[in-house]
């Protein structure tokens, strides 16, 4: 996805190897302006063709029947019997459906739910009348079944949509957004002087074995917030609209995120303004679409398919050079080729995400800072990251030198060349002007704009930062909320990449919109320095597989945790927790090699790793099974499922193993659909046991799993229990997300609810 698709790299692969050794040699070493040059010439109208023919499949071209989409994908998932998903799909396009849905039959439990959804939309609609209609009926429904047959998380939505209602009809006029709230107390918050975005409590350092970096410059507290920043370039993944193969999630009943976040804010889309060129983008709002067509859209309308076939970090590559405009995009590139010689010869090509710096200069002088010495995100510092030109394949520059190149050639084939180079007005940047230039040979302009896109791909490698949101997941109706992190964009962060990785990091990053914030996960003393996980986080991956994924970054991670677990003997603990144990007595295996020996000498049972691991995969796809069934409304034969795998699993994984974990919080899932409480809890308490085990007691896992066991408590009108569990949830997680995030805003609205629960509900139960 971040790269161009498997045919266009496979074509470009072949051409590579059919070229002369010479010309090979010569674009193995070429600097980034020749490798333009060079790719201009080698680029032959076979392989244009071929790319253009690549395009037919991912076509982005405005469809009529796209408005119909949602309506008919609801009505399939419907019958399936996914309301979940078939509530959100219908929500995107109008009452008109949900009233469908309601005639339909929908399940009589899951109607109070399908009823406040539609309050929601005639409120948001300004339909008042209709939307109290509703709630009154909701409320006189609830009374007469009684509250045990009604979650009570509904009862807290109606409460709330009548405040808002009231709200409404006090004053009429539109509220300036809701999240003026003034929830949550603000946060303590100085900006550095010197880097902006972050904290005054950090300095920028430099050494030559870390490069620049951040050090905490006093004592810092967990959860206190290190750097915010706005995303200088970002761009929405369009994600799978295809099952996953390995991590096929059982409740992931999405369309593609290109169809359900704003193409330019990335917030959700509730009822989506599309762009009118294209079938792709969708935006939230009037105001986003049109800044979006202004900033970068007007020039790559025409060019969807494109975009898409040749991969996400083009895409961010071209939209960064459309940001900051052409003057600035050339200043940069000519001044590379004159003079500055930290761009040619990254001598800090060994550090992590660091700019070449001369140690001495102090910040004045140094490479993406301004005049005043001051560090911005700004296109100045993200031109200065390191490209690590010499450290990339040969084949994947010579990919990446192509791709860009035919990029560029399109552009201006379609007559955008001007929109690019901000060159006319904006009125008439909408309509292409018809540009007679036959010859293929691109412009020197066009040449300078492919120079500085190859520079960002290359760049993106190491500094491609994910934004990621919390997804939910869902089994149908909603009463306990799953969410997963998920990859939704990928973006340019100047501030935030001048933080090294530690495997083992520091801090916790959050993402609302396009803005990331970077919290300290747990104290940091003066002169610390100040770290973040690019991915490879030692609780989730051995220390080869981290390592393994750390080379795209050019440099060998010397991290506590890696230093440890590379030393002769040692095992990652991954590994020792995701251990098989002895299938007659228990006791771990052991054994590097094919053949694994209990640890318990007295028993001395043996057996093959590939028998195990076969197991182990059996297991997978069972559980797999037991989540479909579960996913199609048989939640009685998904628990005889998954109590099968149990009892399997228990005959030849350790007791600590991860899935095992897994298995415990699926089958609180299927009983929290059943309205058992009490089992749900049973079975995501021993779930929690295993993942603060694997992640420890104040991770985002084990905060996620607490948030979950919350929800089945308060549900369950467990209340002191579940006000002790918010209690927990809310002080983990308001490190990592901060106290204004929705989940500690849900936490909150959760203890209101319980603290003001009517006598007569507490005595009924
Ligand atoms: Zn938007
Ligand atoms: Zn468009
Ligand atoms: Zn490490
Ligand atoms: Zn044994």
């Amino acid at each position: 996805m971040a790269l161009p698709v498997a045919e266009w790299q496979g074509r470009t692969a072949r051409l590579w190897a059919a070229l002369q050794p010479a010309l090979r040699e010569r674009l193995a070493a070429a600097s980034l302006q020749d490798a333009v040059r060079l790719g201009c010439d080698v680029l032959r109208s076979e392989e244009e063709a071929a790319l253009v023919q690549l395009c037919h499949r991912a076509p982005t071209d405005k469809k009529p029947e796209a408005a119909s989409w949602y309506r008919e994908q609801g009505n399939r998932e419907f019958k399936r019997g996914r309301y979940q998903a078939a509530l959100r799909l219908y929500s995107k396009v109008c009452l008109e459906d949900i009233a469908r849905a309601e005639s339909h039959g929908y399940p009589d439990r899951l109607l109070p739910k399908l009823l406040l959804r539609k309050a929601e939309c005639l409120l948001c609609l300004g339909r008042l009348q209709d939307a109290q209609d509703i709630l009154r009926g909701l409320e006189s429904k609830i009374a007469l079944d009684g509250v045990m047959t009604t979650h009570l998380a509904r009862l807290q939505k109606l409460s709330q949509l009548k405040v808002k209602l009231g709200e409404k009809e006090r004053c009429p006029e539109p509220a300036q957004g809701e999240h003026g709230g003034t929830q949550g107390e603000p946060e303590i918050w100085e900006e550095n002087n010197r880097i902006s975005g972050a904290s005054s409590s950090l300095s920028l350092s430099f050494d030559a074995e870390r490069g620049r970096h951040l050090v905490a410059s006093q004592d810092i507290v967990a959860g206190q917030s290190l750097v915010k920043e706005e995303a200088f370039v970002s761009v929405l993944c369009p994600g799978e609209s295809l099952p996953l193969q390995d991590g096929d999630t059982a409740w992931d009943t999405r369309a593609t995120n290109a169809d359900l976040y704003c193409h330019r804010c990335l917030r959700q889309l509730l009822a989506s303004v599309p762009c009118q060129g294209c079938s792709y983008a969708k935006y939230c709002s009037q105001v986003c679409a049109d800044r979006a067509w202004q900033q970068y859209h007007r020039a790559e309308c025409s060019l969807g398919a494109l975009l898409l076939t040749l991969g996400v970090f083009c895409h961010v590559a071209l939209r960064t050079v459309l940001l900051p405009g052409f003057a600035e995009v050339s200043r940069l590139v000519e001044g590379s080729h004159h003079g500055d010689k930290s761009f040619q010869n990254p001598e800090g090509s060994c550090k992590p995400l660091s700019e070449a710096a001369d140690a001495g200069a102090g910040s004045r002088g140094v490479p993406g800072c301004d005049s005043s010495g001051r560090y911005r995100s700004s296109y100045q510092a993200l031109f200065h990251l390191l490209p690590h030109t010499e450290q990339h394949s040969p084949e994947h520059k010579f990919l990446c030198t192509l791709s860009v190149v035919a990029l560029c050639k399109q552009l201006q084939a379609a007559g955008l060349e001007a929109a690019v180079l901000s060159q006319e007005s904006p009125q008439q940047w909408s309509k292409p002007k018809t540009c007679e230039k036959t010859s293929d040979e691109l412009s020197p302009e066009l040449k300078t704009v492919a120079e500085a896109m190859l520079r960002h791909v290359l760049q993106l490698q190491c500094n491609a930062q994910a934004i990621t949101v919390m997804q939910e997941l869902g089994p149908g109706d909603g009463a306990v909320v799953d969410k997963k992190p998920v990859r939704l964009a990928t973006a340019f962060f100047p501030v935030l990449s001048l933080l090294n990785h530690s495997c083992c990091p520091n801090t916790s990053v959050s993402f609302s919109g396009t803005a990331a914030t970077v919290r300290a996960a747990q104290p940091i003393s003066s002169g610390q320095e100040v770290l973040h996980c690019y991915g490879p986080h030692w609780c989730r991956m051995r220390v080869a597989e981290r390592q393994q994924l750390l080379s795209q970054y050019f440099f060998k991670c010397r991290c506590p945790a890696c230093l440890q677990e590379l030393e002769p003997g040692v095992k990652s603990v991954v590994s020792i927790r995701n251990s098989f144990c002895c299938p007659k007595c228990q006791a771990q295996m052991q054994g590097e090699e094919d053949t694994l020996c209990c640890s318990n000498e007295a028993c001395a049972t043996s057996a093959s790793r590939d028998h195990l691991s076969g197991r182990l995969q059996d297991l997978q796809q069972q559980i797999k099974k037991a989540l479909d069934l579960l996913r199609v409304g048989k939640a009685d034969q998904a628990i005889k499922m998954l109590l099968k795998c149990q009892m399997d699993a228990g005959t030849f994984l350790s007791p600590e193993h991860l899935l095992m974990g897994e298995m415990e919080d699926h089958l609180a899932q299927v009983y929290a659909t059943l309205g058992k409480w009490q089992e749900a809890a049973r079975h995501l308490k021993k779930s929690i046991e295993i993942v603060e085990m694997h992640h420890g007691p104040s991770s985002v896992e084990t905060g996620h799993e607490l948030f979950k066991l919350a929800q089945i408590l308060f549900n369950g009108f467990a209340v002191s229990e579940a006000l002790s569990t918010i209690q927990r949830a809310e002080g983990i997680l308001s490190v990592h997300f901060g106290p204004q995030s929705a989940q500690i805003q849900e936490l909150q609205e959760m203890k209101a609810c319980l603290s003001e629960l009517p006598r007569n509900i507490l005595q009924r139960t």
